[in-house]
């Protein structure tokens, strides 16, 4: 699907809803969530954040030509296929059908690439020491949230812009092929405390709408917020579901860590080109500072009776922090689940469960919902 249809689905999509003035069920159950706290699946990842903001670019390495795609923090999902795409395109020239591609790393980033050059009947093998759901990728969410890619550099926000438009692209085509889980999906803000702009972080570009309610139209709820269509990116879905693809086509899996880039290099003959989608692993694999962990858990209720009115129907994101909520039935080994978020812990490379994290959103979602209705 093209992007200006793609954004003209949503308007209409968005225009039906509102025109219909649907009202949304109530957010899950609060006595599930009050009486089954300490019984939930808490899920813990870690971003890999980058200063100054993703790599992509190429090095060549003992005569080797390596490209890196790694850096995304907390929106690599929502980039990887723009991402994967300019990869590609910065070593066009010397990809041919003699080409040996390997990739390094199995996250959404390494896997993206590595399907988009299969398509291309490249010959391809991945490289990786963990793969899904073991790694951040089998962790995120993935709520569309390209937000904080921009620069004040002209050509830098370009390239920039031509990511962001190319994932939309890819995902817009996704939409009606529900293997994929991807799937257009509203977004409640219920606070004042959010800027408008700060909404826009999470949505398909600035001109997507943004509805300003009085009293948000969920049933129960009684305060103000806004509303928006994004997309979002069912990685319970996705991801397995792009690993189905690149085994259909027989590529390559091989489980491993490579302790050094320049060692491994040179073990490659001439032609091979190397796609160095490592994620965090990349601040030792490639020595490179500038990256680092950032923490992030999810709380997750399983085989929970989802309404079928609820059913993938909005994403609720409230408080400063900001903490977030959805459903995902989408899975049909899933009854379906509740899930919370929003712990976001720069520099924080633990993985351990820390229980403090989850009580924390439970309790803020609580106190939230208690708010919203009373109010
Ligand atoms: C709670 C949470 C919520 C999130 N929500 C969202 C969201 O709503 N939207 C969004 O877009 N993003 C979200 N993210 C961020 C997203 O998960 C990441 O940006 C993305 O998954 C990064 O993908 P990646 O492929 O770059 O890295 P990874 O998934 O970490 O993959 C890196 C791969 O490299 C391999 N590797 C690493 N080192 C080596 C080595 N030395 N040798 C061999 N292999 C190696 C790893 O085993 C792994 O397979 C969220 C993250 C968390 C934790």
């Amino acid at each position: 699907m093209h992007i200006t249809v793609l954004i003209t689905t949503i308007l209409a999509f968005t225009a039906q809803l509102h025109a219909a003035e649907k009202l949304y069920p109530s957010p899950p159950n609060q006595s599930v969530v009050q009486n089954e706290i300490g019984k939930y699946r808490h899920i813990v990842g870690s971003r890999p954040g980058r200063e100054g903001g993703f790599r992509i670019e190429v090095e060549i390495i003992n005569s080797k030509t390596v490209v890196h795609n790694y850096g995304h923090g907390g929106y690599g999902v929502t980039l990887s296929p723009g991402s994967a795409i300019e990869s590609i395109r910065l070593v066009e020239e010397k990809l041919n059908d003699k080409s040996k591609a390997i990739v390094i790393g199995a996250g959404v980033n390494g896997l993206s690439i590595a399907y988009m050059l299969a398509k291309r009947n490249i010959d391809v093998e991945i490289i990786t020491k963990d793969t899904y759901p073991n790694i951040v990728s089998g962790v995120a969410a993935a709520l569309w949230n390209p937000y904080d890619i921009s620069s004040s550099d002209e050509k830098t926000s370009q390239r920039l812009y031509q990511i962001q438009t190319d994932s939309l692209d890819w995902f817009g085509g996704l939409v009606n092929e529900s293997s994929w889980g991807v799937r257009p999906v509203e977004l409640f803000v219920p606070t004042e405390r959010l800027l408008v702009s700060e909404v826009h972080f999470f949505l398909p570009f600035e001109q997507t709408p943004i509805k300003w309610h009085k009293t948000l139209p969920i049933e129960g709820f009684s305060i103000g917020g806004y509303q928006a269509s994004t997309l979002f990116i069912d990685t319970s879905m996705y991801m397995p579901k792009l690993m189905d693809e690149l085994k259909k086509m027989h590529i390559k899996v091989t489980q491993r860590e490579l302790k050094s880039l320049p060692d491994f290099v040179k073990t490659l003959d001439d032609d091979s080109i190397v796609f160095n989608a490592s994620g965090l692993g990349a601040k030792w694999l490639t020595a490179d500072d500038a990256v680092y962990p950032i923490r992030g858990d999810l709380c997750i209720f399983d085989d929970q009776k989802i309404s079928p009115k609820l059913k993938n129907d909005y994403i609720l994101m409230w408080g400063e922090r900001p903490d977030y909520m959805f459903t995902r039935v989408s899975n049909e080994q899933q009854q379906g689940q509740f899930i919370f978020g929003g712990v976001y812990e720069a520099g924080d490379d633990s993985r351990d469960i820390k229980s403090h994290y989850c009580e924390r959103t439970l309790k803020s979602y609580l106190d939230f919902v208690k708010s919203a209705s009373t109010e």
